[in-house]
């Protein structure tokens, strides 16, 4: 026995010693040598799951080389109202860690995260963002910038300013940063790289938008889903065909008789309407106002190549709608 164990010992010290000290081209031919480096390469990369296609690019774009991005969500789906499979819990389970948009916008996350107890694998993306607050939702003090424990009650829509991306790509490059410390000056070149494009594209809109005329800058859309944009640019949103930051709410017939005469009164030129949600009252809206309906992206980009098929795509084409319903 002692002599076969003493065999057994020596054949894998020798094994170990020729896979540790053996990284000669020749040796690397081997097929044997070949596929653990190639295993130890793929192990490399973290895992990320992000959960929205909108999250998702952004993360991809911090992350480059390093990550590997799996998106839950399926394009076009509404983040509002997304309901997780089977299939979910399993990519919950195999992700290093999570990014998700927060600030309550992925209503079905907590569930989905406890059953899974993935609780500590979350990133809230928005961390750090002061949230818009509905009047009838007074800000308290202390309780404006969203924690992880304060998630719910503000607008979550805080990627319709891209100021607000910015502060995304910190949390992400500093998660990252902290999960593979080896890879921190990459991340840190692809933020810095990623932060100057949303520079250039604030400026872009800036410029966009000069082109509005004051009196026509009166915001309506399917649900507060434009409220950081207005702020930064100078619009004002004015109702929601559901006046509420979620699309899972329901408008009485007296908040829609309130926004059409609003929209009447204030002679507001265009109901804007995403691509993640019913439109048949924002239609419905429009058509009693005689008020035109105009598409724009909301919860999700499109496939890579489309109208908004990258985050800046998406912000890009929603301005020139924008601008051009509004003149
Ligand atoms: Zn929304």
């Amino acid at each position: 026995m002692f002599t076969k164990k003493t065999i057994i010992l020596a054949w894998c010290l020798t094994v170990i010693i020729v896979l540790v000290t053996c990284k000669s081209p020749v040796a690397s031919t081997s097929e044997e040598t070949q596929s653990p480096d190639k295993e130890i390469e793929h192990a490399g990369k973290l895992k990320v799951l992000a959960t929205t296609s909108i999250v998702s690019n952004v993360v991809s774009l911090v992350g480059g080389e390093e990550i590997e991005t799996t998106t839950l969500l399926p394009l076009g789906s509404d983040p509002h109202g997304f309901e997780p499979t089977p299939q979910d819990m399993t990519k919950i389970l195999d992700a290093d860690v999570i990014f998700a948009n927060g600030a309550g916008l992925e209503e079905f996350l907590d569930n989905l995260i406890e059953s899974a107890g993935a609780q500590n694998k979350v990133v809230y993306v928005s961390r750090g963002i002061e949230l818009r607050r509905l009047e009838s939702q007074p800000s308290q003090e202390g309780t404006t910038y969203i924690e992880d424990d304060d998630q719910v009650g503000g607008d979550p829509h805080t990627w319709v300013d891209p100021n607000n991306v910015m502060i995304w790509i910190h949390n992400i490059r500093d998660t990252l940063s902290e999960l593979d410390p080896q890879d921190a000056e990459y991340y840190q070149v692809n933020s810095e790289k990623y932060e100057s494009s949303l520079k250039e594209l604030d400026t872009w809109i800036r410029e966009q938008v000069a082109h509005v005329p004051e009196a026509n800058r009166k915001i309506v859309s399917d649900h507060n889903l434009l409220g950081y944009f207005a702020d930064q640019y100078g619009f004002e949103q004015v109702g929601a065909v559901i006046p509420s930051y979620s699309t899972l709410a329901e408008p009485s017939a007296s908040e829609l008789a309130e926004l059409e005469d609003a929209v009447k009164e204030l002679g507001v030129k265009a109901v804007f309407v995403g691509n993640t949600v019913n439109p048949s009252l924002a239609t419905r809206v429009a058509e009693d106002t005689g008020t035109n309906l105009v598409f724009i992206y909301s919860g999700s980009l499109t496939e890579p190549g489309g109208d908004a098929g990258s985050y800046i795509d998406y912000m890009r084409y929603n301005v020139q709608t924008i601008v051009e319903a509004l003149n």
